[in-house]
């Protein structure tokens, strides 16, 4: 580390769970992306501030003015633009160190399997069930740690799926699917604070899982209830049944 990145990470640097060492395997990981939207974007602006060294970022789609309430890596400007090549630009805004590469796509079988095993941690920041079964699949297949949030109206929820311990993942909890508009805010809405406060927390679980630090979200669904300023706890049980890690 140069004197300007002693610097720059000198309040992490200050944590005896960070320290010197921390930060030189978050400036070496690599975090994929997927999604960067209203809880993609504060993830990515957080990991790239905190010097994760390599961002991988996925997104199909462009900036729509309705977007801009929430989504914290776009500005006016980027109108228009991808999203994840207006996220990347953000984030090199912040901090040049990182490496981030832009995928202006929806990633297909190989290609999103070709990018989960190049990563640390995945972080699915998606909104629709098809997206995220194919990411809850690479991840249980490639034996990587899933970050995954969600967030509509005013409720929000974040959860750790990391299989290389055995725990369940994704599909066992929500084993069919079922209708987008539970994860979408197109029809529900959303406050723009609550896909922040998600969002972070997205960010804080990847970091905690590249230091492996303290207890993870680990099968563990948590529930916000921002409304009543509530939150619950789950813990997700493995479904003998899941037609994805059943047999892993
Ligand atoms: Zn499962």
């Amino acid at each position: 580390m140069n004197d300007d990145q002693l610097l720059r990470y000198s309040r992490q640097i200050l944590l005896p769970e960070v320290d010197l060492s921390g930060q030189q395997a978050l400036l070496k990981s690599n975090v994929l992306i997927v999604g960067l939207g209203g809880l993609g974007s504060p993830a990515a602006i957080y990991l790239g501030g905190s010097g994760v060294g390599s961002l991988t970022l996925v997104d199909n789609d462009v900036v729509d003015l309705s977007n801009l309430q929430r989504q914290i890596a776009h500005g006016q400007n980027d109108l228009s633009r991808n999203k994840a090549e207006s996220a990347s630009d953000s984030i090199l805004a912040l901090n040049s160190d990182v490496n981030v590469e832009a995928f202006p796509v929806r990633l297909l079988k190989e290609e999103l399997e070709l990018q989960v095993s190049l990563a640390d941690v995945v972080i699915d920041a998606t909104d629709n069930f098809e997206s995220r079964f194919a990411i809850n699949e690479a991840c249980i297949k490639l034996r990587k740690p899933l970050v995954s949030g969600s967030a509509i109206r005013m409720e929000g929820q974040v959860a750790v799926f990391d299989n290389r311990g055995g725990g369940p993942c994704y599909r066992c909890i929500y084993a069919s699917g079922g209708d987008d508009s539970n994860l979408n805010c197109v029809e529900n809405g959303v406050l723009a604070p609550v896909v922040g406060i998600i969002g972070a927390m997205l960010a804080l679980e990847t970091v905690k899982l590249i230091l492996r630090i303290g207890a993870s979200l680990n099968g563990r669904l948590l529930l916000l209830d921002g409304k009543l300023m509530d939150w619950r706890e789950i813990k997700i049980s493995k479904n003998l049944a899941c037609p994805v890690c059943s047999n892993v």
